[in-house]
């Protein structure tokens, strides 16, 4: 069993280090907000701060919101990097920018230790039930010592290749994901507007090539018109400006990305942030001047 560091206990870091409690090994925890007390009642050991968690733990994730938070809970005052001595792993599950993340890994590999980039995919229910997608990114043997840990949190685990490659791994998901979301809406809305029932649309397309988790789950959203998170349209817009951004450094061009971003955007404006991120649907719906599952036969149409 491991001495493990967990920083950022919040939505999905408190089920994550419940479950490597749970599996057996002792945690030291750090957080800027109050530490859950459920944690430290299960035997986990609160810090003052990322050194003292360094200092304590082998292991130390990180679980905190973007890339200025892990560069705060790594390099700050008082920060895992003035705790560490020579053999010891940092591993960050943020989604995080890949780009500084190399450079993350470069100064921890300074200090004689190994850095793992392993983001993961599953939200809180995966998070909660340990059946997270976890994409690595760092070197062979930090993997291989670490994989126990993982295996504790998630179901699908891959190494994908050195430092960077984990996050631009989550970077290319959420790029699907939102793409994705973005074709289930244009699809329902307008087979709504055509007059057709968009449920029984949703359940004929399940059967063939047009059928996913995301018409699945998101689809049923848009129809239900449940919008309540789930997956917040502000942490989307985060994800997909790491991507627009990874594209303007690369000198390349993702315009569907830009497209499905400038929807989050409208949706965002209209009060629409803490949204899921099936609320895309409303922003096509404002274009369209119509909603799903809402008769407008009798309105006017606009000069
Ligand atoms: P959250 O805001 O609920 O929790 C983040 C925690 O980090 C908070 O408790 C905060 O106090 C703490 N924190 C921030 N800066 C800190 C610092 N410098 N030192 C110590 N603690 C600090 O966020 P979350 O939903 O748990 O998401 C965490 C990460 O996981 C994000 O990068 C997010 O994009 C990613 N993610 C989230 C989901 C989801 O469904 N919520 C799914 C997959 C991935």
């Amino acid at each position: 069993m491991s001495d493990v560091g967990f920083i950022g206990l919040g939505i999905m870091g408190r089920p994550m280090a419940a479950n490597l409690i749970a599996g057996g090994h002792t945690l030291y925890l750090y957080d800027l907000a109050p530490l859950p007390q459920q944690l430290l009642d299960k035997g986990a050991v609160g810090c003052g701060s990322g050194e003292e968690v360094a200092r304590a733990a082998q292991i130390i994730i990180t679980m905190v919101p973007d890339t200025p938070h892990v560069e705060a809970a790594l390099f700050g005052p008082n920060g895992v990097a003035a705790g560490l001595s020579k053999g010891k792993i940092v591993v960050d599950m943020s989604s995080i920018s890949p780009l500084p993340t190399k450079e993350f890994a470069r100064r921890i590999n300074e200090l004689g230790c190994d850095y793992l980039d392993a983001p993961v995919s599953g939200g809180e229910v995966g998070a909660k039930q340990a059946t997270l997608t976890i994409m690595v990114g760092g070197p062979e043997r930090a993997f291989s010592e670490v994989k126990p840990l993982f295996e504790l949190m998630g179901k699908n685990i891959t190494l994908v290749g050195g430092n960077g490659d984990g996050q631009t791994t989550k970077v290319a998901n959420q790029i699907i994901v939102a793409l994705t979301i973005h074709a289930v809406a244009e699809a329902l809305l307008f087979a709504d507007k055509a007059g057709a029932d968009p449920a029984r649309v949703r359940q004929a397309l399940m059967g063939g090539f047009a059928s996913s988790r995301i018409l699945e789950l998101h689809g049923e959203r848009m129809i239900k018109r449940e919008f309540q998170p789930g997956f917040r349209i502000e942490l989307h817009q985060k994800d997909l400006n790491l991507a627009l951004e990874g594209a303007r450094a690369l000198q390349m061009s993702l315009p569907c990305t830009a497209e499905t971003q400038q929807l989050f955007n409208m949706a965002a404006a209209n009060g629409g942030r803490a949204w899921d991120h099936s609320g895309l649907v409303r922003a096509l719906e404002m274009m369209a001047n119509h909603q799903i599952g809402h008769d407008d036969s009798m309105k006017q149409p606009l000069d």
